[in-house]
């Protein structure tokens, strides 16, 4: 089975890739408008985008003047959302549907998975070999080094045992890519394996210690979870690096990480909608690939919200995929642009990522008032004040929090110990009242379809 790969296109985007680390913001901006105007000629083919593009040529046309579109509708109208006919939703879900297809070709020429989301309908994401390419070389020259994980027969691999822990049954982007790394380089293949997050940790940490990777690729709950195993003595690696990527990765468990697993944590920012949106520089700041997705950070209302300001959602356009257009495609994912440049250099614009994937409490208060606790400041409260990482609270009602942890035995019940007094600590500063924490020591954190876990749960309906 060939692997999808446009050597030729990956050639001059890599080149463009780096011309552009080394340019100005003027040239940033001249990219994305070729770009933009590319897509726009693009999605002419496709039904949803066409009544709204008309006879003006795309060169004149603004981003903003095309409406805001969310998955769900785009999802319903599939058909009408692709730029080539062949691609039938029935046919695809079926594809996805079946674990011994991840990561082939799809009609021999697209790369096809499905978003990780923990409720509905799963997005399906169908990019070809042009796109793909673009990821290729956004991964491999943008990441700062040592750069490793997909798309690109790198050098800097060599000697590198690399584990990617996930969710692996299922044709999501991270396994995908991994997959489709490992068909491009057989001789990679060996030193690149999978391993399930699904199963029970005392077998992963067994399968881990017998691989002994050099690199980690995972989610950062992944990652805390492989802490706690290092700090009780259970898994024992000798790692050069921590990937990691597909949820929010705080202070405290980049920390937690780094000291129990004694080495660098390097995070990155991706999604379905487009795999490689941001990479961290040397100076330890989030940059955002504007010159191949533009993200508007908008309020409410989509309005767009000054640098600084955090916004309600991101818009997101992806310049790369011309298959399957995603212009001004609601994101969810609150990231925040930064005001000031960062002191690396790069003309690109740097962002603070916080995810969709943690609820805020609305808790009862005294007086009949209602407190809103934000999941930032639970995380914060849990990690920095009672020293747990690996976690998961769940609302009951207004006044019951739910609380279920990685770790079991004694150490669960000390942790938990510390985190009950942490959150009545925190709760009676906000105003909560009457509160009760209940423990699920018992019960395993409740992981979604990708295998991700979140951490701060409302109550349904809350
Ligand atoms: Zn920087």
């Amino acid at each position: 089975m060939t692997a999808l790969f446009d050597p030729l296109r990956l050639a001059e985007v890599a080149w463009d890739v780096t011309c552009v680390n080394a340019s100005s913001a003027q040239v940033l901006r001249q990219r994305q408008q070729t770009r933009l105007a590319a897509l726009f000629e693009a999605a002419r083919a496709a039904p949803v985008y066409r009544k709204h593009l008309a006879d003006r040529p795309s060169a004149d046309i603004a981003l903003t003047d095309l409406p805001v579109v969310h998955k769900h509708t785009l999802m319903r109208h599939f058909h009408d959302w692709v730029t080539d006919p062949a691609l039938r939703l029935p046919q695809l879900q079926a594809f996805t549907a079946d674990p011994r297809r991840i990561a082939q070709p799809y009609l021999g020429k697209y790369q096809v998975w499905e978003s990780s989301g923990t409720s509905g309908t799963p997005a399906i994401f169908v990019q070809d070999a042009r796109a793909m390419a673009v990821c290729d070389a956004l991964e491999a020259l943008r990441r700062a080094a040592p750069r490793t994980l997909y798309g690109w027969p790198d050098p800097s691999l060599l000697g590198q045992r690399v584990a990617f822990v996930g969710e692996i049954d299922g044709h999501f982007a991270s396994v995908v890519s991994v997959l489709r790394l490992r068909q491009l380089n057989p001789w990679l293949a060996p030193a690149l394996q999978t391993f399930s997050i699904a199963q029970p940790i005392d077998t992963l940490v067994a399968q881990l210690n017998a691989f002994a990777p050099s690199v980690i690729a995972t989610y950062p709950s992944a990652a805390a979870m492989l802490a706690d195993e290092a700090a009780r003595g259970a898994l024992r690696l000798d790692l050069r690096e921590v990937l990691t990527g597909g949820e929010t990765l705080g202070a405290s468990v980049r920390l937690h990480v780094e000291q129990q697993l004694g080495c660098q944590v390097r995070n990155s920012y991706g999604a379905s909608e487009f795999l490689a949106m941001g990479w961290e520089c040397a100076e330890g700041r989030m940059h955002l690939n504007a010159d191949w997705v533009i993200l508007e950070p908008v309020d409410r209302q989509h309005r767009p919200v000054p640098a600084g300001t955090r916004p309600h959602t991101v818009l997101l356009t992806n310049l790369s995929n011309h298959v399957q257009p995603l212009i001004r495609y609601d994101l969810g994912d609150e990231v925040t642009f930064a005001a000031d440049a960062c002191a690396c250099g790069s003309p690109l614009p740097v962002i603070d990522v916080a995810g969709r994937h943690d609820d805020a409490l609305v808790m009862a208060g005294r007086g009949k008032r209602s407190v809103t606790l934000l999941p930032l400041a639970l995380s914060t409260v849990l990690e920095d004040d009672a020293g747990v990482f690996d976690f998961q609270l769940r609302q009951r009602d207004a006044h019951t929090l739910v609380l279920r942890l990685g770790e079991r035995g004694t150490a669960a019940v000390s942790a938990a110990a510390r985190c009950h007094a942490a959150l009545h600590a925190f709760c009676a500063d906000q105003g909560v009242e009457r509160l009760r924490v209940v423990n699920e020591l018992d019960v395993a954190l409740a992981r979604g379809r990708s295998g991700k876990v979140q951490r701060i749960v409302a109550q349904p309906g809350g």
